[in-house]
């Protein structure tokens, strides 16, 4: 992968190609052109202060220009990131909203990458009692301050598991627990599954995105007999690594806009099937000694009040967690059977395993995870959690309901609270779907309409609303014919088509031949490609 990810060859489609890649009826293209510029000045109106903080920012903050270009496929961006301006500066929140400089506020459907579980005041609440409590000691490193103790018997409680280690990040909490996992089973390798994500460490990333060669991981598919027989029969395996979110498109990447290119865009949540799935997991593991990792960085505390262990019925030997256990400040927690969390072997006294981190355990961070933990044992919040399954499915099912009696080729996926965009007609515009909605007031992520992370504080009023401006977004979209259609359009085609002009932009010669005038309809248009100009 990370050899072909350097042969994909840059292409982009100026001011007049960025309308019509598709090669639609020239009207067609005039009407997204005029949608197109009105969105613009809805945006650019609604918040000129945002834009030009955010915009203050781009040259000297390394991720506002990285997730400013891949919001969307890469040959639209040059064109689109100049032309559509939008930021997100923002600087209050109330219930399930979200407030720019501008004044504006828009619903949050971008649950702050997933720390958001239980609504921005409940975690305002938790950090500042939080905070009351260790005021006195301040950042004091090294010692413990006594909520430490409460913290560590409620994570073995939930986790099931003997020991805790804290750390700052998920990232770091996954690596520990890969460390661990090779310290004590001796051998070299870790099971990942294809599209996971268990945060940026390389160890954990060996295709696109990592310069470095991994060569002691294996990515494996999920729901295979094949996997499971690797598994089964191979010696080097130290542990397998599981992201439960993955329950909602097994195999695929978890969705982003930047690369919706077609509506091929897949997921589809059967509970009881990976339930069944890593339970067969589970065993192999027991059977072969390879350490099972649950990876709920994500999962942890939302999917049920003991995470996807609890949600799949399934026993992990070494849980990870992180993201809304911190009570709203930056976490990784490592929860793991007392053999396979201790840092050395009495008998080998220089054999150890060495992991240290100087804000490990800081005394605020322990504070506002004690606060979280103490709430969520609440009647209130375990209520929450037991209803929420069926909650978000039959809202997501109106949602979808809603979507289909208005005639907009889009619906909704779900795990639960997690939710993904699908598109039901060929397109190659889907990806502007993220800028109407924005203009609706609902605040998205990066990846755009790939994943939308509801907090569990959505009152059924709230989404109600959420509901009729997701609607009026998708109808828009369709009036400004970004989704036109023809009766050979497929998406097979657009993604050939996609890649012809990738191929012509490397070997532009090529755009003379006949065949690589096709439109994505399948008919032969007349003239020279627009990429040629
Ligand atoms: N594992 C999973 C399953 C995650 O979702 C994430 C974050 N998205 C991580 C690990 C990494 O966590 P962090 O961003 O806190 O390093």
């Amino acid at each position: 992968m990370r050899r072909i990810s350097k042969q994909i060859t840059y292409f982009e489609y100026d001011q007049n190609q960025f309308f019509c890649s598709d090669k639609v009826p020239s009207e067609i293209a005039t009407n997204r052109r005029k949608g197109f510029e009105s969105l613009q000045l809805k945006l650019a109106t609604d918040s000129p202060d945002t834009i030009a903080f955010n915009e203050s920012l781009a040259s000297s903050i390394s991720d506002v220009l990285f997730t400013s270009m891949y919001r969307v496929p890469f040959p639209f961006r040059q064109y689109l990131s100049k032309a559509m301006r939008f930021g997100s500066i923002v600087t209050e929140t109330q219930g399930v909203k979200i407030k720019d400089i501008d004044d504006n506020w828009r619903f949050d459907l971008s649950g702050s990458y997933g720390v958001n579980v239980f609504g921005y005041d409940f975690y305002k609440d938790c950090m500042a009692k939080g905070f009351a409590k260790v005021e006195g000691l301040g950042p004091v490193l090294g010692p413990y301050h006594p909520l430490i103790r409460e913290n560590v018997e409620i994570l073995k409680d939930v986790s099931g598991l003997d020991e805790v280690s804290f750390h700052m990040s998920g990232t770091e909490a996954v690596m520990q627990a890969v460390r661990l996992a090779r310290y004590h089973t001796g051998k070299s390798h870790l099971v990942r599954f294809c599209g996971a994500y268990h945060g940026w460490w390389d160890g954990v990333q060996p295709g696109i995105g990592n310069q470095r060669r991994v060569d002691d991981v294996y990515t494996l598919a999920e729901h295979s007999r094949a996997s499971l027989k690797v598994l089964e029969t191979r010696t080097d395996i130290a542990c397998v690594l599981i992201n439960p979110l993955q329950g909602l498109h097994p195999n695929s990447d978890s969705a982003s806009d930047s690369t919706l290119i077609s509506s091929n865009r897949t997921a589809c949540f059967d509970r009881v099937a990976h339930s069944a799935w890593l339970q067969q997991v589970r065993d192999v593991c027991t059977r072969k000694n390879i350490v099972l990792i649950f990876d709920e960085v994500f999962t942890g505390f939302r999917l049920a009040y003991r995470g996807a262990q609890e949600y799949y019925a399934v026993q992990a030997d070494i849980v990870t967690y992180g993201k809304t256990l911190g009570g709203g400040l930056p976490i990784g927690v490592v929860c793991g059977r007392a053999s396979l969390m201790k840092r050395y072997k009495p008998k080998q006294p220089v054999h150890v395993s060495f992991a240290r981190g100087t804000f490990n355990s800081h005394p605020y961070v322990l504070a506002a995870m004690n606060e979280f933990l103490k709430q969520v044992q609440q009647d209130k919040y375990q209520a929450i959690y037991q209803r929420s399954d069926s909650l978000w499915n039959s809202r997501v099912e109106r949602l979808n309901q809603r979507l289909s009696e208005a005639d907009v080729p889009v619906k909704f996926a779900n795990l639960q609270s997690v939710l993904t965009t699908l598109y039901t007609r060929p397109c190659r515009y889907n990806w502007m779907f993220q800028f109407y909605l924005r203009a609706e007031g609902l605040e998205l992520s990066w990846v755009g309409s790939g994943r939308l992370i509801m907090s569990l504080n959505y009152s059924d009023e709230d989404f109600a609303l959420v509901i009729e401006r997701i609607v009026r977004a998708g109808q828009k979209m369709q009036i400004d014919d970004w989704w036109w259609q023809s009766s050979t359009l497929s998406n097979k085609r657009i993604g050939q088509r996609f890649a012809k002009d990738m191929f012509i932009a490397r070997f532009p010669m090529l755009s003379k031949l006949t065949l690589f005038k096709r439109n994505d309809a399948g008919s032969t248009v007349r003239g020279a490609a627009p990429w040629s100009k």
